[in-house]
């Protein structure tokens, strides 16, 4: 598809956006002419998606950030203000699947290092994000949560806790930020083939066996592509979506229609 400039002269901080659909949402918005902050602690990848962004004509710039670290989020958002100007779209993406065991076998610290990522990181950033927003009276905010943030399933715990969060946290600050023209939405992915996945079917086994019973799961019969999740972003970061807030956008295959 030929690209319209959807969310032309938009800033835009994309983070995990180094691989999967960080990186698919990374080049679809530059492509309708947003410039992104391409943000994540892969940086050989961050700054490889950054060449091809250029290469195809568009505009970013990589920054190393761990969300969970609040002074590396502070600095990164005054860094990426002073470079494009006031942030206009925040794509809170950065997330790790965690520790796959049962309630009682998980860990104090593997429960921590997952909420820091999941729901501490999607905090900082937008709490860091606000008030440039603020100040602006716009502003789209777009959290990655998950299928596993509506139904639940019998593994990951912590991720499930994680993803709920991430659900709630975008209806309260829809309702706190919307006097300020601010819009907070979150999407529900169902499994997407991308990293993540790849390397969870790794640690089970036989990999295209795991792709293939993943994919039944979802009515359509497969997984989803990044690009399937980085088409919803484009509709909530552009004002196509301008009366939409506190949403939550589930593009599942069909998973939870059940
Ligand atoms: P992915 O392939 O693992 O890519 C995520 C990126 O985020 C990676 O580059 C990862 O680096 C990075 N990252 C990890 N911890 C970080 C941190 N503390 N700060 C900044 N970046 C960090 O994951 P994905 O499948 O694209 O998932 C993206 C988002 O969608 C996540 O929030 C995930 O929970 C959600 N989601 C995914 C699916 C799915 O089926 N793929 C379904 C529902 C929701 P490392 O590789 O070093 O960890």
């Amino acid at each position: 598809m030929s690209p319209s400039g959807r969310v032309r002269g938009e800033v835009a901080v994309i983070t995990g956006a180094s691989l999967g659909i960080g990186r698919a949402c990374a080049l679809m918005l530059a492509n309708e002419g947003a410039m992104i902050a391409v943000t994540d602690v892969l940086d050989k990848e961050g700054a490889a998606l950054v060449k091809e962004i250029h290469q195809q004509g568009g505009e970013a710039t990589y920054w190393h950030l761990d969300v969970s670290d609040e002074a590396e989020v502070t600095a990164v958002m005054e860094q990426v203000k002073a470079k494009y100007g006031s942030i206009s779209i925040l794509v809170n993406n950065a997330g790790i699947s965690g520790a796959d065991k049962p309630t009682h076998e998980v860990t104090s610290e593997e429960w921590d290092r997952l909420m820091n990522v999941n729901v501490k990181g999607v905090f900082f950033c937008t709490k860091h994000v606000l008030p440039q927003m603020m100040k602006a009276k716009r502003g789209s905010i777009i959290n990655m949560s998950s299928i596993y943030g509506l139904i639940g399933a019998a593994d990951a715990p912590p991720y499930h806790a994680s993803k709920g969060a991430v659900r709630l946290m975008t209806k309260t600050d829809a309702m706190l930020y919307a006097s300020y023209g601010i819009r907070v939405n979150s999407i529900h992915p169902g499994f997407i083939w991308t990293p993540m996945v790849e390397n969870f079917l790794k640690s089970k086994g036989d990999v295209e066996a795991g792709k293939k019973a993943i994919g039944g799961l979802h009515p359509l019969g497969h997984m989803g592509d990044p690009d399937d999740i980085a088409y919803g972003v484009l509709y909530l970061a552009s004002s196509e979506s301008k009366f939409v807030t506190g949403s939550e956008l589930i593009i599942d295959g069909g998973y939870t229609a059940r």
